[in-house]
């Protein structure tokens, strides 16, 4: 299995100079392990500052989120090669907030995930069902669904540069993170998913839970063979369970 990963994504939190505080805090406590591969996504606005304070640190820098587009007339938007400038590696696409309350469709994260590796940007691609779609049944179909159209287009190399997050929507922010049952049952379906669709080796991808992910559940998480790490929202905000779900997640 590859290396574990945990990725704190920061939101709508932090100005600069908070920014700064926070990682001044989470460097000062973190001990770097092999196994564990740590990034961190502040807000565009603190980019530059966090990727001074990360120059020389094993910590990686991710965005939140990136325009499809390399230029052009796009009020408001990041282009991939601005973030790549900032020193950016990762980039989340397709979270749920982006999907859910701004609209973000399949064939725009679609569009995201190809400008991104176009700039040598790796995309954390984000998915998971809605509350009502589990209770439906739908959990699986959703998610296929999901990888389908998110990933469409892409062959097999490009696949190896992306991470899956799972991430219930019902999971994210609510306190109830889904069970190591739960996960471990759409883990494995979206790894068999993309071994049979693009012919990887299972062990080439990564797939990280997220919703809910704190350092009192990130053991029993961890334990799964089919869960490389997490995608951390809440417990991300505080250097101490930030740092702590790191170390627990790494291997032995
Ligand atoms: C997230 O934002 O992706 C997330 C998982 O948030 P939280 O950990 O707060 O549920």
């Amino acid at each position: 299995m590859p290396n574990r990963f945990i990725v704190g994504n920061w939101k709508m939190h932090n100005t600069i100079s908070q920014a700064e505080t926070l990682i001044r805090d989470i460097l000062a406590l973190y001990r770097a392990n092999p196994s564990v591969e740590l990034t961190v996504a502040p807000p565009y606005v603190a980019l530059q500052a966090v990727a001074r304070l990360l120059a020389t640190t094993p910590i990686k820098l991710s965005a939140q989120n990136v325009c499809a587009k390399d230029e052009g007339a796009f009020t408001g938007e990041v282009s991939p090669p601005m973030l790549k400038e900032l020193g950016c590696q990762y980039v989340i696409i397709g979270h749920s907030e982006r999907r859910h309350l701004f609209g973000e469709s399949d064939q725009a994260i679609n569009e995201k995930i190809h400008a991104a590796l176009r700039h040598d940007l790796r995309p954390i691609f984000c998915i998971g069902e809605r509350l009502e779609e589990r209770e439906a049944g739908q959990t699986h179909s959703v998610i296929q669904h999901q990888l389908h159209t998110g990933l469409a287009g892409l062959g097999s190399k490009a696949l190896g540069n992306i991470t899956i997050a799972y991430e219930p929507v019902w999971a994210i922010g609510t306190g109830r993170a889904a069970t190591v049952e739960q996960a471990t049952e759409v883990h494995a379906a979206i790894r068999s998913f993309l071994t049979t669709h693009w012919e990887l080796n299972a062990e080439q991808i990564r797939i990280l839970y997220g919703g809910s992910v704190t350092a009192d559940n990130a053991q029993a998480l961890f334990q799964s063979p089919h869960i490389n790490g997490a995608l951390i929202g809440k417990a991300c905000l505080n250097s101490e369970s930030f740092v702590k779900i790191a170390e627990i997640a790494a291997l032995d």
